[in-house]
């Protein structure tokens, strides 16, 4: 199996190293990882300027690995062009949780969705932060299991992956969509100007059997999402209701 591993922490990250290290045992692993961080960028592409490859062996011993200049979606269209015959594109493990509305905004998430959308299998693991940083070798049994149970069909498929920090088990779950806890703070700077922080807040606890909820229980959640969004239940209500062209 061919893997190209990416993230949108930037090829520095210690996720990624995690990440690259437990997929060693799947496959021909390569990275291509954004040169600098790229969180929140979504699903951006580069046209306005080229794109330049660098050899970045550093923190992948014995694994290839390249940074670009560009984002994660940008990594996984290079990538996908120089290494044909690549089977699943590894997004991660992102510093930080990808969760419910959490989503739209993710570089990881759309590192996976640039896969899918290339025709190769694309999968995103997350894992959150708190004062510490995550222990990602108390996370690698459960990172090779789950990787295990999605590598497993040949099926194209989009799937998003978060870690507890202190994980229990497996769940299969649903995006939590109730909440969205996207949110403008304002604040001063040190040179008394007002400024603004785009941060998140904390939300009421999620449904069960959905992501947020299985990592607030101690699960990795693992969601298969698609690309279609495309509401349809509004859209036969629609041709019903308020029919055109006729
Ligand atoms: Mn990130």
């Amino acid at each position: 199996m061919r893997i190209l591993v990416t993230n949108d922490d930037g090829i520095y990250s210690p996720g990624i190293a995690a990440l690259a290290k437990a997929a060693t045992s799947f496959g021909d692993v390569t990275v291509i990882a954004p040169d600098v961080e790229q969180s929140s960028m979504g699903h951006a592409v580069t046209h306005s300027r080229p794109l330049s490859l660098k050899k970045s062996p550093i923190s992948f011993e014995g694994i290839e690995a390249f940074r670009v200049n560009g984002t994660p979606a940008d990594c996984v269209a290079l990538g996908t062009h120089l290494y044909t015959h690549i089977d699943v594109v590894l997004s991660g493990i992102n510093m930080g949780p990808n969760l419910g509305n959490g989503m739209w905004h993710s570089g990881t998430l759309a590192a996976a969705k640039q896969a899918v959308l290339l025709g190769v299998k694309g999968i995103a693991l997350s894992t959150p932060v708190g004062k510490s940083e995550p222990d990602f070798e108390k996370l690698e049994p459960f990172v090779e299991k789950t990787l295990k149970l999605l590598l497993q069909s040949q099926e194209l498929g989009l799937y998003n992956v978060n870690f507890p920090p202190d994980p229990t088990d497996i769940k299969w779950t649903r995006q939590s969509v109730r909440f969205y806890d996207g949110k403008i703070v304002p604040g001063v700077d040190p040179m008394g100007r007002k400024h603004y922080w785009f941060t998140v807040t904390p939300l009421e606890p999620a449904e069960e059997d959905t992501d947020r909820w299985a990592v607030e229980n101690g699960f990795v959640s693992v969601t298969p999402l698609r690309l279609d969004l495309t509401d349809e239940k509004q859209l036969k209500k629609l041709m019903k209701e308020q029919p055109v062209n006729e």
